[in-house]
């Protein structure tokens, strides 16, 4: 902890709350916790009292081999934001790349692994907006959107070529799903088929790499286009349990008219029975963080996609 550490409190309002739990929503570590509130175990009791200290992120610039006490406080916040990191106020390759997968997330900074201000500014947007890595990639439910990211390095472990017709015929990895997807996604365009309907896939998995490309394109293209795409780790894609789809009466775009079609309107009603979601809907851009996209198909199994369909939930609501 720095000399500039805050110290607010926060009352314990559910049973069971856990210090790991404080300690991510918080930014703040489980030493830092037990010591300043003298606590002997993990569990917290209801209605206690809690003071959180939280560090701030340091100034200046930091780059590799700078080592201290500053880069110690900048390692342990993303430690607690859920960066696998080890904190020893070394700023070695580890660091530099945790600091580029962040940078990579707020074009048109620079790319460079270097903490500076610019760097510190952009971590202090993710900070305020309880940005947070999520602990278990491979869940089938697993909630991704703009607080809720991806690590870098995740790739899922058993991503599959989906054998559906694609918009393309040449091999790319975002022909590839994870299996069970991969598996329900083909019963569905089959049954599609059965019902004189064409569903055509447009891109499945994609990684943070290519994620990072396409956003940084698109702002580049245009600022405002920050609202309408995912920053890198912050795309469902990634997970390998998503996929846009169209069709011949679309025009294969991916665009809010494919509702209108008899493919889109087939999908928005059947879907759910092979265990898929329309993930984006109308009305719910402030949950989601996203506009709506009736093109875009995640797969969170049959039980849990009848139930957000039928409950008009989004994942998000249905998670809490
Ligand atoms: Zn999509």
């Amino acid at each position: 902890m720095n000399s500039n550490s805050q110290v607010p409190s926060v009352n314990i309002s559910q049973q069971g709350d856990s210090l790991d739990e404080i300690v991510s929503k918080f930014a703040t570590s489980v030493d830092g916790l037990k010591t300043i509130n003298n606590l002997t175990n993990d569990i917290l009791d209801l209605d206690q009292l809690l003071q959180i200290p939280i560090p701030t992120l340091p100034d200046g610039a930091y780059s590799k081999s700078n080592t201290g006490p500053a880069v110690k406080t900048l390692q342990s916040i993303l430690v607690s934001y859920g960066f696998n990191l080890s904190v020893d106020g070394i700023y070695g390759s580890k660091t530099a790349g945790v600091i580029i997968q962040l940078q990579q997330k707020f074009p048109p900074i620079k790319v460079d692994g270097i903490y500076g201000p610019q760097t510190k500014a952009s971590l202090q947007t993710l900070i305020d907006t309880h940005f947070h890595l999520v602990a278990h990639p491979t869940d089938k439910l697993v909630l991704v959107n703009r607080v809720n990211g991806l690590p870098a390095e995740y790739v899922p472990p058993d991503l599959v070529v989906v054998t559906v017709p694609f918009t393309f015929q040449e091999y790319d990895p975002k022909k590839q799903m994870r299996k069970e997807a991969a598996l329900a996604l083909e019963q569905l365009f089959s049954t599609a088929k059965q019902n004189n309907l064409s569903l055509m896939a447009v891109s499945g998995y994609r990684s943070y790499e290519r994620q990072a490309q396409i956003y940084a394109r698109n702002i580049q293209i245009s600022p405002t286009k920050a609202q309408f795409s995912a920053p890198p780790g912050s795309s469902e894609h990634q997970t390998g349990l998503a996929i846009d789809v169209s069709s011949a009466s679309n025009n294969y775009q991916l665009s809010q008219s494919f509702a209108a079609t008899p493919e889109g309107q087939w999908l928005a009603q059947t879907a759910p029975a092979f265990g898929y979601i329309i993930r984006y809907q109308v009305g719910k851009e402030t949950i989601t963080g996203y506009q709506a996209e009736p093109w875009h198909l995640r797969y969170v199994g049959i039980g849990v996609a009848q139930i957000i369909t039928q409950q008009g939930l989004t994942l998000e609501e249905y998670l809490q």
